[in-house]
This record gives structure tokens, sequence and C-alpha cells, in this order.
């Protein structure tokens, strides 16, 4: 078994985009981190954002809209940042507080501007395989994951379990492309898949999407898969600081070994949505200039 290191390939674009950003003249890429309210998973995330950001060289600014603000201010303060040349990217930190309607805001950004990949017309443009759009960076991440630890996915059957906008749906699409690296035959399951055991033992790479603390357990794999973990699940554990402790969705003792290659929680996908938001921004930013 080997371990997929999110970390290590994450630090690797990471590098690969500082030395592309040292090459720009004159103004760098810009990203705008919106963040509304207090939420601490949010603030850690932002501030995760802001670090990556300043080591790749990345300007980012940071804006803190109270989290009393209306739908008609935020989307007034978003028209004025895909208004301004000066802001390649625009992240609007998720989850928004109950009053503002999330998807209406990524609607909002403009496409140009969508580094987080969620707006309607970037969704579409992965479904059209037309590479001038954002891919969201957990999808994105996933892929490249797989690139980088030598995993082709033509002709094998890539078994997603999640069928969210923001993992599964795109990432089912992005292994359905055909294109070098994809080309898989792909089956999406969810809450009302039956027997899905005997889906996901019939994967050749397995990408659990699913929101639920090690959900997939050794009887539903086959000897030798990818496994590709998704989840990040908070469960109690009194033995830890935190009182919990992280863990994904797939019973990684009992999995790992049989699986060919797997990613750990912490430490798989996780670090590599925030490396893939750095890339496009820098693309965002290039092709901005093109315009
Ligand atoms: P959602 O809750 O939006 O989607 C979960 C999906 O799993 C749904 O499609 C749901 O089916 C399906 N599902 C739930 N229960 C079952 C079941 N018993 N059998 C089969 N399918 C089931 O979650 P997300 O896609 O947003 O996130 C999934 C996980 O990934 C979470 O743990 C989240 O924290 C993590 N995550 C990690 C990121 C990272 O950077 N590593 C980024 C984003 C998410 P149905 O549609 O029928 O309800």
């Amino acid at each position: 078994m080997e371990l997929i290191d999110g970390n290590k390939i994450a630090a690797d674009i990471v590098t690969e985009l500082k030395a592309e950003v040292a090459q720009i003249n004159g103004r760098k890429p810009c990203i705008a981190l919106v963040r509304v309210g207090e939420d601490p998973a949010s603030v850690s995330y932002v501030r995760k954002k802001e670090k990556t950001a300043a080591e790749i060289g990345v300007t980012s600014r940071i804006i803190l809209p109270p989290v009393s603000i209306s739908q008609a201010e935020l989307c007034a303060l978003l028209d004025a940042l895909n208004a301004d040349p000066t802001v390649d990217g625009i992240l609007v930190q998720s989850p928004l507080p109950k009053h503002i309607d999330e998807v209406a805001i990524f609607r909002r950004v403009s496409p140009e501007k969508d580094v987080d990949g969620f707006n309607t017309l970037n969704l579409g443009k992965v479904a059209q395989e037309d590479e001038t759009g954002f891919v969201a960076c957990t999808p994105a991440g996933i892929m490249e994951l797989l690139a980088r630890s030598g995993v082709d996915l033509k002709g094998r059957h890539v078994v997603v379990v999640g069928r969210s906008l923001i993992v599964g749906k795109p990432v089912a699409l992005l292994a359905l492309q055909k294109k070098a690296g994809a080309n898989g035959t792909v089956t999406i399951c969810h809450s009302s898949t039956t027997n899905l055991p005997a889906l996901t033992r019939q994967a050749d790479v397995l990408i659990a999407a699913i929101g639920r603390p090690e959900f997939v357990t050794a009887d539903m794999v086959k000897p030798g898969v990818v496994v590709i973990d998704v989840g990040i699940n908070r469960v109690p554990d009194s033995s830890k600081k935190t009182g919990y402790r992280l863990t994904g969705d797939v019973h990684f003792p009992t999995v790992a070994p049989l699986a060919s290659k797997i990613t750990p929680v912490p430490g798989g996908v996780g670090p590599m949505t925030v490396a893939m938001l750095m890339k496009n921004t820098v693309k965002a930013f290039r092709l901005g200039q093109a315009r």
C-alpha cells in the first residue's frame, strides 16, 4: 500500500506557483477573500488561504463584513469586487449566515473571477470540457492528486460516492472527460443507491465524498483499489486537546491494507484545496491579462 501524500503534492504545487508568480513583472495576482462573521472553522480556513497566498506572492485582500450584512449589501460588495481591475479572484467563504442565499451569492461572483468554481457558467464549462473555466478546488485537487501519483483513469472503473455540487458531481465529470489522465468509466452513488457495497466493490478507483465518518469498510472494496477519501469529519474524542479527532469517510485501518494507494485524513485531499485555489487565482490573472 502506498500513501498518497497530499501535504507533499500541495507543497510542490505551491513551489511551482511561487516560481511562476516571481516571473510576473508589475502587479501580482490578487485574490479577495470574503469572510462573513466569525465562524471558527471559516476563520482558520481564510487564515490558511491568506498564508498560502503570501507564500506564493499572491496578494490577498481580506474583507470581513459583519454577520448582520444583508443579501443586498453582500451583492453590492461583490459587484464592486467584480468591477475592480486589481482583483483577479474572489472567494466567498462558506458557510454563510442562514439569512443569506448562498447559491445566489456564488452566482453573483463574476465567472471570470470565480476561482472557487461554483458559478453556474464554470460548472457548465466542466461538462463542456472548456478549459477556460475554473474547476472547483476540491475536485480539481483530487484529479491532481491522482495524476501526480501516477494513476491514469483510462478504462478504469471510477466509483464516486456522493453527488454534491461541490465534490461528487464535478469530480465524476472530470473523471469522465475525454482527455489524458481521465477517460474513466464512472458510476455515481448516493443515499438512494441500492446495494452500495456491490458497486463500490467493483471500483478500481473509489472516491468517497459522503460526510459520514469511516463509512467505507473493508468489505466494500476490492484488493488493489485506489482510494481517495474526501471526507473531513469531526468525531468526539476526549483524549484530544480539541475534544475531537478528524476522520475521513473511509475506515482507514481496515481499508488501507487492501488498497494499492490511499489518501490519509488529514493530509490527503484537504491540503490540495488551498493549493488549487491559488492555481485558479494565477490562471484568472493570466486570463485577465490576455483579455
Ligand atoms: P454533502 O453532504 O453535500 O454530500 C454528501 C453526499 O453523500 C450526498 O450526495 C449524499 O447523498 C451522499 N450520501 C450520504 N449518505 C449516504 C449513504 N448512506 N450512502 C450513499 N451515499 C450517501 O457533502 P459534500 O460533498 O460537501 O462533502 C462530503 C465530505 O467531504 C464531507 O465530509 C466534507 O466535510 C468533505 N469535504 C472535504 C473537502 C476537502 O477539502 N477535503 C472539501 C469539501 C468537502 P444524497 O445526495 O442522496 O443526499
